[in-house]
């Protein structure tokens, strides 16, 4: 493609990276059909092809962004389908990320948009305000079809009951079972150790159980990825260089042979630390050592043997890819894998994969998109679950969890806690 840049434009690292990325693109079109966006509108301006057109001429223009490219900009969810599908190699990842911080930094948006935009991340990221958030749309539930579609979404997520969290973000270690083999770090996350804590507990118990010294390390708090996805850049890189602080400190204290993560949208956005601070003297080297330490829970598991199974009579199960796993991190094999070793019967969802529609906080600022992407998800899952006779749906991130379970009668767990189950721990809560 061709590309109009001044040599000013061009001095800019990031804006070179822009430059050579559009130049890999050969209007193909072969990412079109991997897109959920344009697969539902069927418009050539929702698709990663057409984004990329519409953010060349933002960016050439240097004129603040218009509003037509701001929400297909905004539409986006982010799940990377198109990169697998490029021929070409264009790292649509980085071009979408930099479009939206420019965006946040060039363009105006109503003033209530502003505040709600600040205020869902906000909120979703502290755990404290979240849980009290939580609680009170618990109360306005019943009349939430009085409210407007995005505060209905919000509070139509909230599920019916809060478990209180056992293990917090503080510092902790959990000791290995037997001999202990290795010492990880385990991100409790934000929003998930909130709304499900038994996913951490579930990997607390079986880590310790697979003989590995589980250790919570304190400071490390929220990865980033929830501002970096709408363009809040600078409050992404000051979370994200205080949790590799916090992880260096214990890296070279005590000592972690891994960072262990089990929801796959944090993982992938603490494994591109790296390309984060890429440009950075100070932490450059620094985010580099934590994103290669870093895996997602079934990585981890792939290296070692699991224990052995004392669970018999294991339902059937379908397994859900979140877009932050199978084209975040590229992992597929792993879960099916294990969920197999343990017993469970594994039903595959038919059709090509398309995102659930949860995409970090998309499903709250995009609701009528996210709740199209998620019948048409849960319509193929059902019909499944019908034909198989599963009644589990199991899933590797905690957004596809919440977005899943808020549509279907079938119970949604993550995979960790099926593992967990099957090998001597708790059963996963409903
Ligand atoms: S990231 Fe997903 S929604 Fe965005 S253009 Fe690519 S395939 Fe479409
Ligand atoms: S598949 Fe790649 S090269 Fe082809 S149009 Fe899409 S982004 Fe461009």
């Amino acid at each position: 493609m061709k590309t109009d840049f001044t040599e000013v434009q061009r001095s800019n690292p990031l804006m070179q990276m822009m430059e050579e990325n559009l130049r890999k693109c050969v209007h193909c079109g072969f990412c079109l059909p991997s897109c959920p966006t344009y697969s539902v509108l069927g418009d050539e301006r929702e698709s990663p092809r057409g984004r990329i057109y519409l953010i060349k001429d933002m960016l050439e223009s240097r004129d603040a962004p218009n509003t037509e490219t701001v929400s297909h900009v905004d539409s986006c969810l982010s799940c990377l389908a198109c990169v697998s599908a490029c021929p070409s190699g264009v790292d649509y990842q980085h071009y979408i990320d930099y479009a939206r911080s420019y965006i946040e930094d060039h363009h105006q948006r109503p003033w209530f948009e502003r505040f709600l935009r600040s205020l869902i991340v906000y909120i979703i990221t502290h755990a404290r305000f979240f849980r009290f958030v939580l609680r009170m749309a618990r109360f306005a539930k019943p009349l939430s079809r009085f409210f407007s579609s995005k505060i209905f979404s919000v509070i139509n997520m909230v599920p019916a009951e809060l478990k209180v969290e056992k293990i917090t973000n503080t510092a902790k270690i959990f000791p290995a079972k037997g001999l202990k083999i290795k010492r990880v770090s385990l991100l409790m996350g934000c929003a998930q150790n909130v709304l499900r804590p038994s996913i951490n507990e579930a990997t607390i118990r079986l880590l310790t159980r697979m003989n590995m010294e589980v250790v919570v390390t304190e400071g490390v708090g929220c990865c980033g990825a929830l501002n970096h996805h709408i363009g809040k850049d600078s409050i992404a890189r000051d979370l994200a260089k205080t949790n590799i602080d916090a992880w260096l400190t214990e890296f070279d204290q005590r000592g972690i042979d891994n960072i262990i993560v089990n929801a796959a949208g944090c993982g992938t956005e603490i494994k591109d630390y790296a390309y984060m601070f890429k440009d950075d003297l100070e932490y450059n080297e620094k985010a580099k050592k934590i994103s290669n330490l870093t895996k997602d829970i079934s990585e981890l598991l792939s290296e070692h043997q699991l224990p052995s199974v004392s669970l018999s009579n294991q339902p059937n199960i379908i397994y859900h890819d979140a877009c932050s796993l199978m084209y975040g991190q590229g992992i597929t094999r792993e879960p099916r894998e294990h969920l197999k070793a343990v017993g469970f019967e594994l039903t595959e969802i038919p059709g090509r994969h398309f995102c659930c529609g949860s995409a970090g906080s998309y499903n709250l600022l995009q609701p009528a998109m996210a709740e199209t992407l998620k019948d048409r998800r849960l319509t193929l899952i059902d019909k499944v679950s019908k034909s198989n006779r599963a009644s589990i749906l199991a899933t590797g991130n905690i957004g596809c969890l919440m977005q899943l379970a808020s549509g279907t009668g079938l119970q949604v767990v993550h995979t960790v806690e099926l593992l967990d189950w099957a090998t001597g721990g708790l059963k996963p809560p409903n």
